[in-house]
């Protein structure tokens, strides 16, 4: 059928029939002018299903209150608009973010296939895709699960000091650089101060006649970085790689550079024991631009300086530039409301319970604040600073050691604060709620697997549009088992399929179902790559039927054995070894050739063998009926005789049933 034809039957351009026919999970080419007469009909069966769930869904209700305002059709202005979009939100909300109408807003999720009515939940990378398709730009929700509203002027955005980690391989001069530091810059001049460890400390330098302050944080490096990608935090804002001049680049040195380019902090080298005899600067240059850090005077975009943490040359260059380049970027932050932080150590003190330090990223942080963290609320008692001087207030990028926890909070664990215990109960509410959601798709995805042994497992990640088809489809793919063979959910969730199950499905030779689930752009491309299967649905029994294929070709077919015909030897004419040409009479069924036969001699079973083939009166048949006499061709290791009996037998194969 002429694609052209079909969507002017259904009122779509082409070219929406061609995307909505590979939402469909069809695959048609950009430029296809015809699809099969077969497809077409399961097209229009879909369209009609769909326009059957938008007339019963709520959106029909309120489409006489929320009348389509043809100006503001989104198309005409491309792109001029931003969206926040948070992790999950309803419809409504979505719609109310948009600024566009529910009615239009569920149309847009229907044509690509996301049946999701008014109050129901949809995932960020779901609202993203259309959300773009509407002509937005998309920014996720700022760096926190939930926005704690605030009025920020631009008078209370200052620049914070940066916050900096150093990474590197072991005994190039890590912890010589940072004593060298600590001693020489730290705040007041009181090194000998600096008592207790509380994680990060501040140093001072002066440029350009002003003092400017940086964090340096203890952390190692990659823990730093693990507990930003696991909490989905920012702990610092700069790295310095420490590379010794003699030794040069080492394999931690690149395995501190990929984790620290993975988590997108920037770097800056400090090339340190510049002072040793065997220095050799250029030979360091020259290893790092191999691993992609290329020197500024190279045209690349690294700054490299060579230091010494022995006698301090270059140290201070070093600092300057990092403040420089962090300059660029920019760290402005709000110096007023209240604080937001991270963990940075937590440990039970025996005398004052639980302690954390924390790094401040905005706001400011004061004794008796309410701190939400984890899934907790505690009041701050006290603060000391990381000169173990007791202090009343933290400013962003402070670390400052926090008293009257309720319970340890964890490493890299985010901490709000507010000014009332009933707005950080709200707070902590709508976390819970975000959380169960997600504790609820787990927990259905695992009801799902049993272990029996020698049961073939079908690996499936499950991705639905919303929570009520998910547990549908798991509800019925649960089903889908027999003795041999079960469906095993390792993954289900609500949302668009992303780059991270299509990876999940790599690492666990897993085939990805979507049902009526977007696939993001990406997560297409790496499927393509890796070669992982995603099987698109909109129609549910066509999911199980999928399944219930794939499964089956897991298992394999099943063969089983038929007997078709006995035959008495008459004459044996060839003797030969492996072949034999005997006459026999059909007793009963009948013979085919091919067949596979066993050789009675009486009640004995004296061989096995297969029909070659099978002729009467010198012409080759295929097979043979009762009550005729005929020349049979056997492939046969063993002796015949007259008056052997045969049974022939056809093997069948068939696939494995599953209900
Ligand atoms: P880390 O394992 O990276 O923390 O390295 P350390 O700071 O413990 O340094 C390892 C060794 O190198 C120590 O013996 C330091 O004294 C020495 N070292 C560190 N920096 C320098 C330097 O700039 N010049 C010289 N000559 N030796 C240094």
């Amino acid at each position: 059928m002429k694609i052209a034809d079909l969507a002017k039957k259904l009122d779509f351009t082409p070219k929406e029939l061609r995307e909505k026919i590979s939402v469909f999970g069809y695959e048609v080419g950009k430029k296809s002018r015809t699809i099969k007469d077969k497809i077409a009909e399961e097209v229009i069966d879909k369209i009609n299903k769909e326009k059957e769930f938008l007339e019963k869904s709520e959106a029909a209700s309120i489409k006489d209150i929320a009348p389509r305002d043809e100006k503001k059709s989104p198309k005409t202005n491309l792109k001029t608009k931003t969206v926040v979009l948070p992790p999950i939100v309803t419809v409504k909300d979505f719609s109310t973010r948009l600024n566009l109408p529910v009615t239009e807003v569920i149309k847009e999720l229907v044509k690509n296939g996301v049946m999701a009515t008014i109050n129901e939940n949809i995932d960020f990378e779901t609202a993203a895709i259309i959300a773009e398709d509407l002509g937005y730009s998309v920014k996720p929700a700022e760096e926190e699960k939930i926005e704690v509203k605030e009025k920020v002027s631009a008078k209370d955005l200052q620049t914070r000091p940066p916050v900096v980690t150093i990474i590197g391989h072991i005994d190039h001069g890590k912890t010589s650089l940072l004593d060298y530091i600590r001693k020489t810059n730290i705040v007041g001049g009181e090194s000998g101060g600096i008592t207790q460890h509380i994680g990060a400390y501040q140093i001072e330098i002066k440029k350009e006649g002003k003092k400017r302050l940086i964090t340096f944080l203890d952390t190692p490096g990659h823990e730093a970085f693990v507990a930003m990608r696991e909490h989905g935090t920012k702990l610092c804002d700069m790295a310095i790689l420490v590379v010794a001049a003699d030794e040069g680049v080492m394999p931690q040195t690149i395995e501190a550079v990929n984790h620290t380019k993975a988590a997108g902090v920037p770097i800056i080298v400090a090339i340190n024991k510049a002072d040793k005899p065997e220095a050799d600067i250029e030979r360091v240059k020259k290893q790092l631009a191999k691993i992609n850090l290329t020197p500024e005077e190279w045209g690349g975009a690294t700054i490299m300086i060579p230091v010494s943490a022995k006698t301090g040359k270059g140290v201070s260059g070093l600092l300057e530039m990092i403040l420089l380049s962090t300059d660029l970027e920019g760290l402005k932050t709000s110096y007023s409301g209240t604080a937001k932080g991270v963990v940075i150590e937590s440990h039970l003190d025996p005398q004052k319970g639980s302690t954390a330090s924390i790094l401040i990223q905005k706001g400011i942080l004061k004794v008796r604040d309410i701190v939400v963290s984890g899934d907790r609320i505690s009041k701050i008692r006290s603060m000391e600073n990381f000169l173990g001087q007791k202090i009343r207030e933290a400013k962003p990028s402070d670390p400052v050691r926090v008293y009257g926890f309720s319970a340890v909070p964890d490493f890299g664990e985010e901490m709000t604060a507010f000014e009332t215990e009933k707005t950080a109960k709200e707070y902590l509410l709508e976390l819970d709620k975000r959380r169960s959601y997600k504790g609820m798709i787990a927990q259905m995805a695992n009801t799902v697997s049993s272990q029996k042994p020698g049961v073939q497992k079908l690996n499936v990640i499950i991705k639905a549009d919303v929570a009520g088809s998910l547990k549908a489809v798991l509800d019925a793919v649960k089903k889908i088992k027999n003795d041999q063979g079960e469906v095993f959910v390792i993954m289900a969730g609500v949302g668009a399929v992303s780059e991270s199950d299509v990876m999940s499905a790599d690492a666990s030779g897993a085939a990805i179902l979507a049902f009526r689930a977007l696939i993001s752009p990406a997560a297409k491309e790496l499927a393509q790559e890796k070669r992982i299967k995603i099987a698109s649905f909109s129609i549910i029994y066509e999911l199980i039927d999928e399944a219930k294929k794939m499964l089956a070709k897991l298992i394999g077919p099943i063969r089983t054995r038929k007997e078709i015909g006995t035959a008495k030897i008459l004459a044996v004419f060839k003797h030969g070894k492996g072949e034999k040409i005997i006459g026999a009479n059909i007793t009963e069924g009948k013979l085919v050739n091919g067949a596979e036969v066993e050789v009675f001699r009486g009640e004995d079973q004296v061989g096995i063998g297969k029909i070659d083939s099978l002729k009467i009166k010198q012409e080759d048949v295929r097979e043979i009926e009762k009550n005729n006499e005929c020349g049979i061709g056997l492939e046969a290791n063993f002796e015949m005789l007259v008056g052997d009996k045969i049974k022939a037998f056809e093997i069948e194969e068939k696939m494995p049933e599953i209900k």
